[in-house]
C-alpha cells in the first residue's frame, strides 16, 4: 500500500458522456454567425468512487465520439498517467482527423482526467498543476450584435459598475462586416457606458476584410480600443499580420486552434499580439500547457477563450497568462449546472484552495431537463 492508501494505481473504471442544449436568454449573434442555444458536452470519468468532470461547448455528436472512439482506449487504463491517455487518444484518431468534434471530445476527456487525478490525490487542481498565482484576471464578454442599445448598456453596466470587472468586450463586424457604422456606434456607446478607466475590447469574429478592419480600428482611435480579436478570418495569417502592423489595439486570435502546429504557425507568422487558446477545443489542459509554452517561446502571453470554469485552474498555473474570458453564455450555463462556481467581483477569479479537483459539483437535477444525448 502506498502513501495514498492505494494497493495499486487507480484505474479508469468508466467514462460517460452526455450532451445538454440550453437556450440563450436572448437571440445572439457575432460578426459571422447567430445562435439561440448552446450545447455543452459533459464527460465524467470514474475511478472507484471518485469522479472527474470535464466539458466542452460543441456539437452533441461529441458525446458519441467519447462513447464509441475514446472510451475503449481509456477503460481499464491507469488514471494518473494523463500524458499516456492523451497520447493514446490523439494517435487513435489519426485517420479521422483531430479537428472538429473529435478534438472537442478529446479535450473534454482530458479536462475530466485532470479533475479526476486532482480528486484522487485530494488536491485542488491548480495545486496539482503548480500554481504561479492565486487569482486570474477576467474580462466581461458578450455584447452581441443582436442586442439593443438598452441590452448592451445593461450588460456592460453589470460587469463594470456592479461587479467591478475592469475589462469588457463586445462583438463587432455585424453581418460579415456590412454595417461598420453601427459597429462604431456600438463601440462609442460601450466606451460611454464603461467610462474612461475600463479596458475596451472588440471581437469581429473574422467579419471584416483587411483594409476594412484597419479603417474601423482607425475610426475607433479616440475610443482607446485595446484588443481587436479576429479582425479578419483567423485562417488568414497574413491578413492578421497586416492589420496588426497597421493598428494600435492588440490583434488576437487562436480560439479555433486544435493542435500545437496551429499555435506555432500563428505565433511564428507574427499574426497576433496575444494568443488565444481554448482548452475545450485544443486538447484539454494537457495541450493548453503546451500551447502556452509555444506562445512563451515567441514572447507572447495567452488568453483563455470562453468556458471560464474549465480554464481557471490551469490559468492559475500558466506563467504567461494575460486573462480569461468571462463569456456571458458559458457563465450562465456553468452557474446553472454546478455548485462551486466562482465570483467575478473585482475582475478576478480565485479558485478555492480548500476544494479538491476543479472545486465544482454537478447539480444533475438542474442539468437533466436540457439533456439531448
Ligand atoms: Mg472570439
Amino acid at each position: 500500500m502506498n502513501s495514498q492508501g492505494w494497493d495499486r494505481d487507480p484505474m479508469i473504471d468508466d467514462v460517460e458522456a452526455r450532451a445538454y442544449t440550453i437556450p440563450t436568454d436572448e437571440p445572439e449573434a457575432d460578426g459571422t454567425i447567430s445562435w439561440d442555444s448552446t450545447t455543452m458536452v459533459l464527460v465524467r470519468v470514474r475511478s472507484g468512487s471518485t469522479i472527474g468532470t470535464g466539458w466542452t461547448y460543441g456539437a452533441a455528436e461529441c458525446a458519441a465520439v467519447v462513447a464509441d472512439t475514446l472510451t475503449p482506449l481509456l477503460r481499464g487504463r491507469g488514471a494518473l498517467d494523463i500524458g499516456g491517455r492523451f497520447d493514446d487518444m490523439v494517435k487513435a484518431v489519426r485517420n479521422s482527423g483531430r479537428q472538429g468534434a473529435i478534438g472537442y471530445a478529446i479535450s473534454a476527456v482530458d479536462i475530466a482526467l485532470w479533475d479526476l487525478k486532482a480528486r484522487l490525490l485530494d488536491l485542488p487542481l491548480h495545486r496539482l498543476l503548480g500554481a504561479v498565482r492565486d487569482t486570474v484576471p477576467i474580462y466581461g464578454s458578450g455584447g452581441f450584435t443582436t442586442y439593443s442599445e438598452h441590452q448592451l448598456a445593461d450588460q456592460l453596466d453589470g460587469w463594470v459598475h456592479e461587479q467591478g470587472i475592469p475589462r469588457a468586450k463586445i462583438k463587432i463586424g455585424e453581418s460579415w462586416g456590412t454595417n461598420p457604422a453601427r459597429d462604431l456606434d456600438r463601440l462609442r456607446q460601450a466606451r460611454t457606458v464603461i467610462g474612461d478607466d475600463v479596458e475596451l475590447y472588440a471581437d469581429a469574429n473574422g467579419g471584416y476584410t483587411r483594409k476594412q478592419a484597419i479603417r474601423v480600428a482607425r475610426a475607433a482611435e479616440e475610443l482607446d480600443l485595446l484588443w481587436l480579436e479576429e479582425p479578419v478570418s483567423s485562417d488568414d495569417l497574413d491578413g492578421l499580420r497586416e492589420v496588426r502592423d497597421a493598428v494600435d489595439p492588440d490583434v488576437t486570435a487562436g480560439e479555433y486552434g486544435f493542435d500545437l502546429t496551429y499555435f506555432r504557425r500563428m505565433c511564428q507568422t507574427g499574426a497576433v499580439d496575444c494568443l488565444q487558446v481554448d482548452a475545450s477545443r485544443c486538447g484539454g489542459i494537457t495541450e493548453w500547457m503546451r500551447a502556452a509554452a509555444v506562445a512563451a517561446a515567441h514572447g507572447l502571453e495567452i488568453s483563455g477563450h470562453c468556458g471560464p470554469h474549465l480554464h481557471v485552474h490551469v490559468a492559475v498555473a500558466t506563467p504567461n497568462l494575460r486573462h480569461l474570458e468571462w463569456f456571458h453564455d458559458h457563465v450562465r450555463i456553468e452557474r446553472r449546472f454546478f455548485d462551486g462556481t466562482l465570483d467575478p467581483t473585482g475582475g478576478v477569479l480565485r479558485p478555492d484552495p480548500g476544494a479538491a479537483g476543479n472545486g465544482l459539483v454537478l447539480r444533475e437535477s438542474d442539468a437533466e431537463p436540457f439533456r439531448v444525448a
